[in-house]
Parts: C-alpha cells; structure tokens; sequence
C-alpha cells in the first residue's frame, strides 16, 4: 500500500493543520505521493533512504521536512489575516522571494518539499555524491519543479566559490554533522541577515555550548531552538535557527573534512 492519502492511514491533512496551521493544496498532496513513488523506484538502483513505509515516510521525511519552515508556511496562510503577531523566527526582507539552499539534502531532505510549498523561491539542492544529485535531477523534472537547482560538490568547497558564497536568505541542514560543523558549512553560505535551520533529533547543554562558541566565530547567533514532538510516533526533535549577524571570516569553512575532525 504506497499511497500517502489512504483512507487507512491517519488523515494526514488534518494533522499539518493541527500541528503547522497550514494545509497542503490537492496539487502539493499529489506532489507529495508522486516524491514517494520516484524514491521507492530510485531506491532500487542506489540506497536513497532507509524510510520506506508510507506512514514512516510522510512522518520523518515530508512532515519532518516542513516543520523547519512551519513558521513561514503558517504566515502564508495567514497573509491575508491582518492583526496577527508576526511569527518568529522571520526570514530576512529582501525584494525578491528568499533563496533557500539544502546542504547534504542526500534524497532531497529537507530541500523538494521545502521547494513544492515555498513555490516563489528558489531551492538549491547540495549534495556531494555525484549519483544522488544525479537522481535530483530527475525528481526536478518529471515533477516539473522550475524552482529547484541543484550543485555536486562539498559544503567546505562551494561555501568559497563566489556564486554561493553570502548568496542565500536560508540555509537548511538535516543529518549532515553536530551541530558546530552545520554551523560552519551554513554560515558562509548566508546573507548578512540570514537564517540557518539545523535540523536535529536531541539535544542537550553540552552541545549548545560548543555551537555558541562556534556560532560567535562564524559571525552568527543563535536565535531561538525548538523542540516539538512528531505527530505519529511522539518523537523528541529540535530545530535550531542561527542569525547571521556580521561576516564570517574568510578562513571558514575551513579546508574538506576539517569541520568534522576539528569542531570549532
Ligand atoms: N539531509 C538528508 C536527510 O536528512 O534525509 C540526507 C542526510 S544523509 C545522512 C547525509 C548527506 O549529506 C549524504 O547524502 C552526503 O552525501 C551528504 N554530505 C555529507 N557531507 C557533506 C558535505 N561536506 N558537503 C555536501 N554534502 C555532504
């Protein structure tokens, strides 16, 4: 049964209303269920993901996915509410619609869904296995996804190249590192003004303190951390948001698999 929207499984609707204030149109629902069929049958030439059943798979990858941006879906629902609070975190004015990166988004997570909601920006896809991206790329044309991009290659490297380099509004990162290391290969890749959403499952005193140090080095700030329970199996997760609030020093991030044996 590879069906997101079986009438066996929970409503899954109601629940991204309950839980993000925001409902997925009939077309990103269908956006959604096509995902989930490209990754079944890609899993079976390389090992994209692990996360296969259907109920696992709305859960970890699609609702998971969108809960870092849930304060901007719930905005856009809202936008023509007046008088509502302002949510936090905010994304940073800027004429145009934000640009989003996803570094290490491995099968597209958080980046494609992120991409069929947030339709007016522009998502990059990082990832620094050639035959991934390769599988992105697909994805990105058979769903007709005009506002993706997508780049091979290492954070370390491409976070140094000008076209990256200080270009996006938003950068998101799920299971790539702890959290020092995210830091280190979002941060450069930020506008001044700019957000990074670090995707995590636990979280404790210990490593907020190492990603406070880090954070002050690579000329950000941690804005606020949110924990939230997932809506079908009540697990514990995180999402960390960074400001960057000055320039991060040309020397980060530092040289390919520094970050990782030498945590700031
Ligand atoms: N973000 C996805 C998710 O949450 O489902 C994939 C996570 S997977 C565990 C980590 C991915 O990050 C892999 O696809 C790997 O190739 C990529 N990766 C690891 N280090 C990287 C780096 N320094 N630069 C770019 N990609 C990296």
């Amino acid at each position: 049964m590879n069906n997101l929207n079986s009438p066996f499984l929970p409503d899954m609707v109601n629940i991204w209303q309950q839980t993000m204030n925001w409902t997925p149109t009939v077309q990103q629902q269908d956006l959604f269920q096509k995902l989930y069929e490209l990754i079944l049958s890609g899993n079976s030439q390389q090992n994209l993901t692990r996360i296969t059943d259907p109920q696992e798979f709305w859960e970890k990858h699609l609702w998971d996915s969108l809960r870092g941006i849930a304060f901007l879906l719930s905005r856009q629902a809202q936008e023509n509410t007046p008088d509502k609070e302002e949510s936090t975190p905010s994304l940073p004015s800027s004429p145009q619609s934000p640009t989003f990166i996803d570094i290490g988004t491995g099968a597209g997570f958080p980046g494609i869904p992120v991409a069929m909601t947030v339709t007016d920006s522009t998502v990059t896809l990082l990832d620094s296995t050639r035959k991934k991206v390769a599988f992105l790329d697909r994805v990105k044309d058979d769903l007709h996804l005009t506002n993706i991009k997508t780049a091979i290659g290492r954070a370390e490297e491409i976070a140094h190249q000008s076209q990256h380099r200080q270009r996006y509004d938003v950068a998101l990162i799920r299971a790539v590192g702890t959290a020092s290391v995210c830091a280190e290969y979002t941060l450069p890749l930020l506008k001044q003004g700019g957000l990074a959403v670090i995707y995590r499952g636990n979280w404790t005193e210990e490593e907020a303190t190492s990603l406070e140090n880090a954070v002050q080095q690579l000329g950000g700030t941690i804005e606020s951390v949110e924990e939230f329970t997932t809506p079908l199996t009540h697990s514990i997760r995180h999402c960390l948001y960074l400001r960057k609030v000055g320039t991060t020093p040309s020397q980060f991030p530092r040289a390919v698999g520094v970050p990782t044996q030498k945590p700031l």
